[in-house]
């Protein structure tokens, strides 16, 4: 029996594969699909994402192949300033999907996890000790857990029967990968009474162009695209070589619980929104980190009781919360209200140019501000918050975290019946509390005076003295 079968290998099922198997986890990914997927889809990722992938050695890879901007002039606003952000990564990384699942693919790899291909799960049944998974072609396989990562029109799901209720937008959207010549980068977004267009630099001659129309185009063409640009924006950038081209109608809808017994969503499986605001693929990436380091505690005896739960209880209303922002941006930027859009540009300068107005909309876009609920009333008040990066005695904070350990940010080390899964590492900058506790997926677990950090070590990883024979597959 396997320990863990991920189905689908997209970035969200990569990721959580790669998370379990850096614990020491084994899992197998099954994907539908013979090859690679080549498309592009999500064009960027945003600061909390490439924070995380930072935390595993992959962002400086990703910024290196992406077009960071540092300032973006969308619809809704007259700009927003991603540069202003507190962060490693202060920008919208444009980068094509495919590039980020390359290098997901890539540690998968140097990790041993396998993919196997061709292998469409077709069904699920479960019992208190394993699942059971049915392929297409009639052959079968159990597993101690199941993650559905296999997208918007997951099968998992289905078979789970949580529900998966929202709405599907009225207007389809048509996208392409382009080139577009000179060196001035059109606007990013151009409204007109006929809908919306947006252009996208990946920083390398070629363009994500999209264009969302209140009158609904006959044929998913190219040539509509480029009118459409015509249209609205007065000029289609003499856009050619389309190397992608994709009409797709997005939808708003989230699974009503992201776990069944031993089965977990990740990823499009468990939300799905529109595409303004680029949130997709980096919510799904973060789903797999608070799953990942859960589910390998679980499975190696070390978690404490119910945490499995606290990834539908963490996940879920950031889910929620993104969907609902995203809805929102999406509804102004449709909305064919020049004078509501004016409005809402209007009042967001007017917030973006306060301290937390900023923060809050600044942070909401790029992930940084989502927190996790407290758990229990006397929790220090950065329980659950993210933990910045910073400079320690064992390097940045999120290098340490490559380990993909909790990491006990003190001035004394951690106890030495813990060095296994707690790295230790003093702050060389800031006046926090005494202790911390960074969780593997780099958002505070406690918080405190020196002499709670062994209740806190017992409450988050279990007794010292536990068993744990495999050890942590440290890569750093
Ligand atoms: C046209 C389009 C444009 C988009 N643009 C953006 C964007 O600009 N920004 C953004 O952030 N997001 C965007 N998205 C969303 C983004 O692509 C997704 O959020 C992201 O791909 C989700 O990753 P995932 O791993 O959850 O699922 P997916 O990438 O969909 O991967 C699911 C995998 O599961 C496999 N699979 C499915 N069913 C089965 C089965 N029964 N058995 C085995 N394998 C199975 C599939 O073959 C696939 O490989 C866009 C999506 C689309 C369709």
């Amino acid at each position: 029996m396997h320990d863990v079968v991920i189905v689908g290998a997209g970035p969200a099922g990569l990721m959580t594969a790669c998370e379990l198997a850096q614990a020491g986890v084994s899992c197998t990914i099954l994907d539908k699909r013979d090859t690679d997927s080549n498309v592009t889809r999500a064009f960027g990722l945003h600061a909390r994402a490439l924070e995380l992938l930072d935390a595993r050695g992959m962002a400086d890879d990703l910024v290196a192949q992406g077009n960071p901007l540092r300032t973006v002039y969308p619809a809704y606003a007259s700009r927003v300033d991603f540069g202003r952000l507190d962060t490693r990564y202060p920008m919208l990384l444009i980068v094509p999907q495919n590039g980020t699942e390359k290098v997901l693919r890539r540690r998968a790899a140097d990790l041993d996890v396998p993919i196997r291909r061709g292998a469409e799960v077709v069904g699920l049944t479960q019992d208190a000790e394993s699942v059971r998974l049915t392929l297409a072609d009639g052959t079968g396989l159990s597993a101690r857990y199941v993650i559905g990562a296999d997208g918007a029109h997951s099968t998992v799901r289905d078979l789970m029967n949580v529900g998966f209720t929202g709405e599907t937008y009225s207007l389809p959207m048509l996208l392409a990968d382009v080139r577009i010549p000179g060196s001035e980068t059109p606007p990013i977004t151009q409204v007109g009474t006929q809908g919306v267009v947006v252009t996208l630099p990946f920083g390398d001659g070629w363009f994500r162009v999209g264009a969302w129309l209140r009158a609904e185009r006959p044929d998913a063409e190219f040539a509509h695209i480029r009118q459409a640009f015509r249209d609205i924006a007065g000029t289609d950038h003499g856009m050619s070589e389309p190397r992608w081209f994709s009409r797709f109608t997005a939808e708003r809808r989230q699974a009503r619980d992201y776990r069944s017994g031993r089965v977990f969503l990740v990823g499009d499986a468990a939300h799905v929104n529109s595409p303004i605001g680029g949130q997709g693929m980096n919510t799904g990436i973060q789903d797999a980190f608070n799953l990942g380091w859960k589910l390998a505690a679980e499975l190696r005896g070390r978690a404490p009781s119910r945490l499995l739960d606290t990834y539908h209880a963490e996940r879920h209303p950031v889910g929620t919360a993104v969907l609902a922002m995203t809805d929102h941006l999406t509804g102004l930027v449709l909305s064919g209200s020049r004078l509501r859009l004016e409005i809402n540009r209007r009042v967001m300068a007017t917030l973006l140019h306060t301290g937390p107005g900023r923060r809050r909309i600044l942070g909401t876009l790029s992930g940084l501000e989502f927190a996790y609920p407290p758990t229990g009333p006397d929790d220090h008040p950065l329980t659950g918050r993210r933990a910045p990066d910073g400079p320690t005695d064992a390097g940045r904070l999120y290098e340490v975290l490559r380990a993909g350990t909790f990491v006990l940010l003190s001035g004394e080390g951690a106890p030495a019946a813990r060095r296994d899964h707690v790295r230790s590492a003093r702050p060389l900058r800031g006046t926090g509390p005494d202790a911390t506790l960074v969780r593997p997926d780099g958002y505070v677990a406690w918080a405190g005076d020196r002499d709670g950090v062994e209740a806190a070590l017992v409450k988050w990883c279990g007794p010292a003295d536990h068993d744990d024979p495999e050890g942590q597959r440290a890569t750093a």
